[in-house]
């Protein structure tokens, strides 16, 4: 099927884009990789009658290694945040998590900005933004920017925090600390088929090398990415062992509320979720060392 009708603009800077979205308003639709926005035009479940190109805005892409952070420009490709030596050393559950995505075509062209506005349930960055407790960043018509932190940007029925005229410009990712380990597992139906479930954590264990630090965030566990702070204050202070871990992982059944689809249905996705989130627990357990 091909696209219904609609104009193309390609603006060059970000005052642009937005005086486009301002003259167009509800016509207007961003468009960055167009790895989800252009099959979606194809099937005509999106006729957007204006097109605003975000792949010309000068200032978008990059990736920024800071003292305590690495930020990443929202037209910066998953390709591009996979092969980082930056993010590879620094942010390894991103590494990790971008790598996937789709195939290696989708992530050639698809963005860390494209893939965080969709805020698809079972999209690998929304879930690994969650567990690393980035910040979005949005620049509003007039070039307001405000930042919204990414447990509040994606909103619990499956939205997100952006607003009429915003662009999403860069995310925020704290570098977690010290001795931290990571771990991302996932199901899908196929090799590189969007996931039915996964999990995205972060670990950190104290002195004593028992748990004084956990983040756990899945995919697939409801209508939007989730943050399961039950099993994260299971962790907190105990044994990061097998049984502890098991423990805490079964907690996960509770508190996701995953959905049916033709894919697979809740009580399934329930399932796989725990021992999904038992080994990304195991893995980020076993990469942690001991702080002091
Ligand atoms: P686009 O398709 O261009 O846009 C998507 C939406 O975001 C649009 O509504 C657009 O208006 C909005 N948008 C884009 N950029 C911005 C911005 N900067 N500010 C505000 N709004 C913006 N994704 C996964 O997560 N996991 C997978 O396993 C996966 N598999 C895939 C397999 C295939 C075959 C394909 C075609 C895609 C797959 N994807 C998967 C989707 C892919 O990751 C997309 O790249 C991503 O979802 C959207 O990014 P994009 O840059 O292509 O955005």
């Amino acid at each position: 099927m091909k696209a219904a009708p609609f104009d193309h603009h390609a603006p060059t800077s970000l005052a642009e884009a937005h005086d486009l979205l301002a003259r167009h308003g509800p016509d207007a639709t961003l468009i960055a990789g167009g790895q989800s926005l252009v099959p979606l035009m194809a099937l005509r479940l999106a006729r957007p009658r204006v097109l605003v190109d975000l792949n010309g805005v000068a200032g978008l892409a990059g990736i920024r290694d800071e003292p305590d952070a690495v930020t990443v420009g929202a037209l910066t490709r998953q390709r591009a945040v996979e092969r980082s030596p930056v993010v590879a050393a620094r942010l390894p559950l991103l590494a990790e998590a971008v790598g996937r995505i789709g195939h290696p075509q989708v992530r050639n062209r698809g963005t860390v900005g494209g893939s965080l506005a969709l805020g698809h349930p079972a999209a690998e960055l929304p879930a690994a933004a969650l567990a690393l407790d980035a910040t979005v960043v949005l620049a509003g018509i007039g070039g307001v920017e405000r930042e919204v932190a990414a447990g509040d940007f994606h909103t619990a029925t499956g939205g997100t925090a952006l607003r009429a005229g915003e662009v999403l410009t860069r995310v925020r990712y704290p570098v977690p600390p010290a001795g931290t380990g990571h771990g991302f597992h996932e199901l899908g139906r196929r090799a590189r088929d969007f996931a039915l479930a996964g999990a995205a954590v972060v670990l950190g264990r104290g002195g004593d090398g028992g748990c004084a630090y956990a983040r756990v965030a899945v995919l697939g566990g409801g209508p939007a990415p989730r943050r399961l702070p039950g099993v994260e204050r299971a962790l907190r202070g105990g044994p990061l062992d097998a049984e502890a871990i098991a423990e805490a992982a079964a907690g996960a059944a509770a508190e996701a509320e995953p959905v049916g689809d033709v894919q697979a249905d809740a009580g399934y996705r329930r399932e796989v979720l725990v021992t999904l989130v038992r080994r990304a627990l195991s893995d980020a357990a076993r990469r942690a060392r001991p702080t002091h």
